[in-house]
């Protein structure tokens, strides 16, 4: 692979070339299942056909004015991800480290309005926020953060999963004015929190008047069984960031949010050159269109049920497996152990997977996979697993 590019990721030895629905082909035309979209960005497969046409379509009429102008097909998109999601308006950007950035932008700005000048966001540890400086910084994983000290300052981390720590965070330090979460932990392991866990966090964040801030990056637009993973509850967040999934592939971010939130980044404040132009907005549109008039979103709870069942069934005489779990289509497989070449043997019959938190098999197949595709899934892997 070509050594003029920088080598911040170690690439697996494989190019691809072409992708139908949930398949991809290779440079020496081997077809593989693809079991991670992306990591979790082409939910609606590849190539699929409403994205192509809105992209097409726009592309002959018009890619890009600005934001200091109208733009029909982002306040088109608003609309819809407003009623979607029942939060008040949207900013627009390129990815999802952009989308993190403008809520922590109205967190400190929120903080700064009840004058509190050294504001602080409590993130929590084992978590993924992006790559930014100030991303990196809210990310729970020293990893992530080694060698580019110094950190962005106004960061807490708490465990995952622990309200205590919180109401300790918040009782020990009276400059905390917001909390920045994942629903369910994607990069940290696919880590499912407790039922009580989130609205626990939303009547804190009422009662200490803080902002509950979602980041929907990986969980949101359908992967987890309804179009925002918070919808599993009965309550709404402050603000709710988005990227991935939400284009299929053309990139796009988004900061949605509400109340007070939502008065935050007023003119000047925050901008963005590509954030919501026509032609990322138009694939944004036509995803949300194909996922509201279908039922793909409903399926993703039974077809990750589906998966686990089977997975479960055909590695029941294995005893390197911990623990199977999903919450609609995130699928975390807990090994005994690190098996470092499993992604590599996986790539050789022929199926995309990902380990994630060194143990953890993650799982994140496009919404439109079907029955038999989820066998040759759940048969291969099992194999693999039994096998190693
Ligand atoms: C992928 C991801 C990000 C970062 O998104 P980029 O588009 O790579 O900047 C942030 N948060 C979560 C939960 C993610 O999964």
């Amino acid at each position: 692979m070509s050594s003029h590019i920088m080598p911040t990721y170690a690439r697996l030895p494989v190019t691809f070339v072409k992708g139908q629905g949930a398949w991809l082909w290779d440079q020496q035309n081997k077809r593989y299942l693809d079991a991670l979209s992306g990591i979790a960005v082409c939910n609606l497969g590849h190539a699929h056909e409403a994205v192509h046409q809105a992209i097409s379509e726009q592309s002959r009429i018009l890619l890009h004015t600005s934001n200091i102008y109208g733009i029909d097909k982002q306040q088109q998109l608003a609309d819809k991800l407003a009623v979607l999601s029942g939060l008040d308006n949207i900013f627009f950007c390129n990815s999802g480290a952009e989308a993190n950035e403008a809520a922590l932008k109205i967190a400190r700005r929120y903080g700064h309005q009840k004058n509190i000048d050294t504001p602080v966001v409590l993130c929590m540890n084992s978590s993924f926020h992006g790559r930014t400086l100030a991303t990196l910084s809210a990310t729970g994983n020293p990893k992530v953060q080694a060698d580019f000290e110094p950190l962005v300052e106004g960061f807490i981390h708490v465990p995952f999963n622990d309200i205590a720590a919180i109401e300790t965070a918040i009782a020990e330090n009276d400059n905390i004015v917001a909390v920045l979460v994942e629903p369910v932990q994607g990069e940290g392991g696919v880590n499912i929190p407790d039922d009580d866990y989130l609205p626990t966090i939303r009547a804190l964040c009422d009662q200490h008047q803080l902002l509950m801030m979602l980041d929907e990056i990986q969980t949101g637009i359908g992967r987890c069984g309804r179009f925002f993973a918070f919808q599993r509850y009965d309550f709404k967040p402050d603000v709710m960031t988005l990227a991935k999934a939400l284009g299929n592939g053309v990139p796009i971010g988004a900061c949605l949010a509400r109340g007070i939130a939502a008065e935050m980044l007023s003119a000047g404040k925050h901008g963005s050159t590509f954030g919501g132009n026509p032609l990322a907005c138009s694939a944004a549109l036509a995803v949300i269109d194909t996922l509201s008039n279908s039922d793909l979103i409903e399926q993703a709870e039974q077809k990750g049920q589906k998966i686990c069942r089977l997975l479960t069934e055909k590695t029941a005489d294995a005893n390197n497996i911990r623990n199977i779990r999903h919450q609609g289509l995130m699928i975390g497989i807990d090994l005994a152990e690190a098996n470092p070449t499993l992604v590599q043997s996986a790539m050789e019959i022929g199926l995309l997977i990902n380990v994630t938190a060194e143990k953890t098999i993650r799982l994140l197949p496009p919404l439109i996979i079907d029955d038999e595709q989820i066998e040759l899934l759940t048969d291969g892997l099992a194999t693999l697993i039994k096998t190693q």
